[in-house]
């Protein structure tokens, strides 16, 4: 039968931009509860700088109260080597690096260049290699820019090719705010695939009007397997109108089990899942009546 994996990203990715904090116990309950659905990749928390982003001030809380099941990654996105070195206290088995191909989302995100955000990634993955850590990668506004606009592909190759030599073993092509459609969601991940000789590639695409099944469809038909979804659809940036939340999981596995596809994911638990995670949102909320 036909597999998929799907890579959670609702604790923090969906979480994320929430602008009221969502208490730890809660968080714990919502990694539980993906673990308990079948999730065998989830995004825990990030190892940011608490006062840049306070919602995600207690990773460490997080990390210490989940339940861990044998089989299931759970990974942290580490925005720079501090980071890095918080996660390791941690006893995580992968950590994730994010950076744009455009440089003002980058600047704006990040506050540095991409070419110091490549160094960040390189030197990240310098130290997981000797720490025994894997290293995913995020490669943000890859279909589109909200400051820039379009993007040129080839800047997201380049910048996958980087991570590929400095030993990322999976890069994660991001629709960042929303723009992609089925032909470019066909097109660039294919593309790039073509390219890499160790690196697995993955999609992550953000809500819009339900275009991003369609584009999770199009990287599908591709020949991309792994897929970066959030339970409930959460996520977005209550600063940026422009950026919208994940593709919910839930529909995702319904959209691939109906395909005859599997996940490995309890479609019943991870509606569940989706609802609960749902309740700990209030940025949805405020969408609502802007129809994504
Ligand atoms: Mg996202």
């Amino acid at each position: 039968m036909e597999s998929v994996e799907i890579f959670e990203v609702g604790p923090r990715d969906g979480l994320q931009p929430e602008p009221v904090f969502v208490e730890t116990a809660k968080k714990i309950e919502l990694v539980n509860r993906l673990t308990e659905a079948g999730c065998k990749r989830i995004e825990v928390t990030s190892f940011v700088n608490p006062k840049w982003v306070p919602q995600m001030g207690d990773a460490k809380e997080v990390f210490q109260g989940i339940t861990r099941k044998s089989g299931v990654v759970y990974s942290a996105l580490v925005p720079n080597m501090k980071g890095f070195e918080r996660a390791l206290e941690c006893g995580l088995e992968e950590v994730v690096t994010i950076m744009s191909t455009s440089e003002s989302h980058n600047k704006k995100n990040l506050n540095c260049s991409v070419a110091e955000s490549l160094k960040g990634v390189e030197e990240i993955n310098r130290a997981a290699k000797q720490a025994g850590i894997r290293v995913r990668s995020y490669i943000a506004t890859v279909f589109g820019c909200p400051i820039e606009g379009a993007m040129d592909p080839k800047k997201a190759l380049d910048i996958a090719l980087a991570f590929e030599s400095f030993g990322s073993y999976e890069v994660s092509l991001g629709d960042t705010t929303g723009m992609a459609n089925p032909n470019s969601a066909y097109a660039i991940p294919k593309m790039i695939a073509a390219s890499l000789t160790k690196a697995r590639l993955a999609v992550h695409y953000h809500k819009y009007f339900g275009l991003e099944f369609a584009n999770n469809l199009a990287s599908y038909n591709a020949g991309i397997r792994i897929f970066d979804g959030a339970a409930g659809g959460l996520g977005g940036c209550p600063y940026a109108p422009g950026a919208r939340g994940n593709c919910a999981t839930e529909i995702l596995t319904e959209m691939f089990h109906r395909m005859g596809i599997e996940t490995g994911i309890d479609q019943k638990k991870i509606e569940e899942t989706g609802e609960f995670a749902q309740t700990l949102s209030t940025l949805l909320h405020q969408k609502e009546g802007v129809k994504c």
